[in-house]
Formats: structure tokens, sequence, C-alpha cells
């Protein structure tokens, strides 16, 4: 499962999520995948090395999450080597991404990468998304095209109704024809890798990042709404204010 998204900050709906999606697809690991710079929302307010840094301290103790930062560091051009001297390695230095980051080259990336790591079993992808963030999906760049690489798993959250009347036609359309059973998905009747939309139902929580930085903004408490890891390091950093 792949939980793409801005953590500004990272909280524990994003968490929940992840969990929740782990626990009803059945699935193996859960990668967490802060996007840099997003295509199809603003900027986020704090910089991705922080952001990656949070992500990490709210996850670190789970053994079935992975933090991926591709979408922020990339290898130094004409730096791309792992190399060995005097028995130590060097790997390749990275830089900050500096573009656009886009959904469809960070899923045929990770799809390649999780390919040749486990290249004898079969794998296919879930993208782990909100019923807010699916509702826009038609907005996202190459969006059918994701359904080559991946399944998408939507989860219910608070104040957004995933009515096919929420849905713009073609989005819609994509919904009714890709619509499957969470029991069907989870007991190995589907047997394509990707293509498939699976809602399923997670822990409500009603938190989201806009209203922890609004809390933080008018100097209120965040406490309990993320990990206590995430709140010191916000305090800390004088982060949000
Ligand atoms: P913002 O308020 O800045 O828009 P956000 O809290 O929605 O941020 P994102 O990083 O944009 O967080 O979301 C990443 C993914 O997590 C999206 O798919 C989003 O739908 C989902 N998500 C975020 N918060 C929740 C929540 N409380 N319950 C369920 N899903 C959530």
């Amino acid at each position: 499962g792949i939980l793409g998204g801005t953590f500004d900050p990272v909280h524990f709906g994003h968490l929940r999520l992840a969990e929740d999606a782990y626990e009803a697809l059945n699935l193996t690991k859960v990668i967490l995948l802060p996007v840099g710079h997003p295509a199809h929302r603003k900027n986020p307010v704090v910089d991705a090395e922080s952001r990656l840094k949070m992500v990490q301290l709210a996850t670190g103790s789970n053994p079935y999450f992975i933090v991926d930062d591709s979408e922020i560091y990339q290898p130094q051009k004409n730096n791309t080597d792992i190399f060995h001297h005097n028995n130590k390695v060097f790997l390749p230095t990275r830089e900050i991404v500096k573009h656009t980051n886009y959904t469809i080259d960070s899923i045929k990336l990770l799809g390649h990468r999780i390919k040749e790591k486990y290249s004898k079993h079969f794998c296919s992808l879930v993208w782990i998304i909100g019923a807010d963030a699916f509702l826009n999906l038609d907005t996202w760049h190459d969006w059918k095209e994701l359904f080559n690489y991946c399944h998408f798993a939507v989860a219910m959250r608070p104040n957004y109704d995933l009515a096919l009347t929420k849905m713009s036609t073609e989005l819609g359309q994509q919904w009714c024809h890709r619509l499957t059973h969470l029991q069907d998905f989870k007991t190995g009747k589907i047997k394509e890798t990707s293509g498939k939309i699976i809602p399923f139902t997670m822990t409500q929580l009603d938190i989201s990042a806009t209203n922890i930085r609004e809390r933080l903004k008018n100097n209120l408490s965040i406490r309990y709404l993320t990990p206590e890891s995430v709140y010191i390091y916000i305090n800390n950093n004088g982060l949000y204010k």
C-alpha cells in the first residue's frame, strides 16, 4: 500500500488511515510517501525536509510502515553510482527535488523498485486515499493511467460523502466500472494487479492538517491530534506560527 500526502503536518488521521488500510486489505507493507511539490494543490506551508522528518518520527516504531523520500530527494546528476573505497560504501550524493511531483511518475518508479526487490513474487500496489482526495482524483496529471499501475483503496472520511453525485461524470464512470468489494480483494478473488477501486471503512477521526495549522497559528493546543514526537518537533522548531 502507498499513502501519499503533504503531511503538513502528519497527524493521527493519516496514521489510522495507513493502519486501517493495512489491516482491512491485508497489505504486506504501507509506504508513506511525502510529496515535495504537489501538482494538484497549493504548496505546503512547511519545507519538505521537516515534513519528511515528522513522518519518520510518527512512524518509526511501526515495523510494517516504510517512509519513502523519493519525491523529496533525488540522486545528484552525474553521481548516481554506488562505489566502494577502503572497505567503505559510498552512496550517490542526493539533492532536493525542485520540480513538481506527479503521482504517475512516482508509482511507476515504486512499482519498478518493488518488482526488482520481490521479482519472484506476485505483487500489486494499492494507492490508499481518503474520500476527499479521491473526489478530486480527476484533477491529477494522467489520472486514468494510474489505474494501469495500482488499485485505489478509498477510505470514508468525516464530512466527505462518497456519493456518485459528488463525482464528475468521468470519475463516476471509472467508479462504476472499477468498484470492487473489499471481501473479494481480501480473499484473493481479484486476479488483476491494478485497476480496481476498493472502498473501506476506517476509524473516523475528524482531524485535518489545515485545522492543526490553524490551531498552531492561534496558539491553541494540538496535543493528541498527532503523536507526541511530532508535537515536540513542531514546538522545538516553532513551525506553523
Ligand atoms: P490538508 O488539511 O492540508 O488538506 P490533510 O489533513 O487532508 O491536509 P493530506 O496530507 O493532504 O492531509 O492527505 C493525505 C491523505 O490522507 C489524503 O488521501 C487524505 O484524504 C487522507 N487523510 C487526511 N486526513 C484524514 C483523516 N482524518 N481521515 C481519513 N483520511 C485522511
